[in-house]
């Protein structure tokens, strides 16, 4: 086999077949394929597509490139969620302990932040102490001891997948759905979780900006968790404005306290129960979505969410008592108040620009391995559909070093559109696609 056959078999719009696909990816994977034929060939996808089962044969691929994690030793059925990424998407951090403490094991695998969006990871790293990189075996004994575990992806998870989206993010591939559903996939499929539900954000600050494209990934990625035998569901939910208040490291894990304690403000807080709800049916704990909806209700009423949160910080080498006394987690030095300049109603909060703007305070990575601050952040004062007076806040900028602060200040300031029209909510959750395809909601 050569691998200009298979790039030329592509280029000119064929279907590939599994020893072409196995062929490519151990090769790529093993450094036996140079980044300039990879690159070709995924140029030759980006314009020609694949077929369903091309993009699941391309999954298993990528999954197989490293080893596969397996979770047989933990009991119960394992539901991993995945957000595709977004602002103020505080949501691991809620849902995992809530859905851990209804019974499901949450067997979950995070990533770092990068340019506007955030990362899992990196939040639990504003904790003192908490450990992000698990061995498998105390993984699987936090899974059995306490039902969550949260991770750092290891190197050896899908590394085709690792060489291959470095590659896609400087030769202009990446937005193309059979690849942004296999390097999901992947991963997710390498990580061991027996099912998986993925929250696909759809907007301006999310990687699919209109309804039909996410409609079209979701559905793709459903596909190839029936074809791999993994029972996949994705939830499509609104990333036009940023889901929670908070953006930025320490002051996402107090907003995720604040949900957890039943304080929380209600967007936040009806995304994280809507994923949680489907991921305690998928497990078979409840027998409907608005079933598993009630049950974690009752687990923020009754504090037990909360008081997992705080076992699984213990369990991972953190400290506990974040959870009552948020001085504890670093602080910023500085706190300034951005206020409206006239009356009117907030139109639109640009979720890609806010997330920008804490980017360039410090909370985010503008390449990768930078270095953040995890004390700095905003926090927003004001959702979409609001009334708004003049002079009344409408975020608060938490700062460490000053050097960008009037930047930041303005690019907050311009991302807050307040008008005289008055506008309706943003709609949290768009629909669902399962394997009866999409339903909207
Ligand atoms: N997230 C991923 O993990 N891969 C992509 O290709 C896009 C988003
Ligand atoms: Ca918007």
């Amino acid at each position: 086999m050569r691998i200009v056959d298979i790039i030329t078999k592509k280029r000119d719009g064929f279907i590939l077949n599994e020893s072409e696909i196995n062929f490519l990816i151990h090769g790529y994977t093993h450094e036996e394929i140079p980044d300039y034929q990879m690159s070709a060939w995924l140029m030759a996808v980006f314009f020609r597509g694949m077929t369903i089962e091309e993009t699941a044969m391309l999954t298993m691929a990528m999954a197989r490139s490293g080893s596969m994690v397996d979770l047989r030793a933990v009991a119960g059925i394992k539901v991993d969620k995945h957000s595709t990424g977004g602002v103020a998407d505080t949501t691991t951090l809620v849902l995992a302990p809530l859905v851990a403490a209804a019974g499901v094991p949450v067997a979950k695998m995070s990533g770092r932040g990068l340019g506007f969006t955030g990362g899992t990871i990196d939040k639990l790293e504003a904790i003192a102490g908490f450990k992000t990189t698990l061995s498998q075996n105390e993984f699987i004994q936090n899974l059995q001891k306490h039902n969550i575990a949260v991770t750092g992806q290891s190197a050896d998870i899908a590394p085709a997948d690792g060489k291959m989206y470095a590659l896609r993010d400087v030769t202009g591939t990446v937005e193309s759905i059979p690849l942004i559903a296999s390097s999901i996939m992947s991963k997710k499929i390498a990580a061991g979780a027996d099912k998986i539900l993925l929250d696909v954000k759809v907007g301006t600050g999310a990687f699919m900006k209109n309804i039909a494209d996410a409609i079209k990934l979701a559905e793709t990625m459903v596909h190839i968790g029936q074809l791999v035998g993994r029972e996949t569901r994705a939830l499509l939910s609104n990333m036009n404005e940023p889901l929670g208040q908070a953006i930025g490291n320490s002051l996402e894990v107090e907003e995720a306290i604040d949900v957890l304690d039943g304080r929380g403000q209600p967007a936040l807080r009806h995304v994280c129960l809507s994923l949680g709800a489907n991921m305690l049916n998928m497990a078979g704990i409840a027998s409907n979505r608005n079933e598993g909806y009630q049950q974690l209700e009752k687990l923020i009423d009754n504090k037990q969410g909360l008081q997992k949160f705080k076992e699984f910080i213990v369990a991972q080498g953190g400290n506990g008592y974040i959870v009552a006394d948020r001085t504890l987690l670093p602080q910023a030095k500085t706190k300034s108040v951005i206020i409206s300049n006239n009356n009117g109603f907030v139109q639109d909060i640009d979720a890609r620009q806010i997330g920008y703007a804490a980017m360039r305070l410090g909370a985010g990575r503008e390449y990768k391995n930078q270095l953040i601050d995890l004390a700095v952040g905003l926090v927003l004062q004001c959702r979409v559909g609001d009334f708004i007076k003049k002079d009344q806040p409408l975020a608060i900028v938490y700062s460490n070093d000053n050097t960008h602060l009037k930047e930041v200040q303005s690019l907050v300031s311009s991302a807050i559109i307040i008008g005289t029209d008055q506008v309706p909510k943003t709609k949290l959750i768009l629909g669902i696609v399962d394997k009866n395809g999409f339903i909207a909601m």
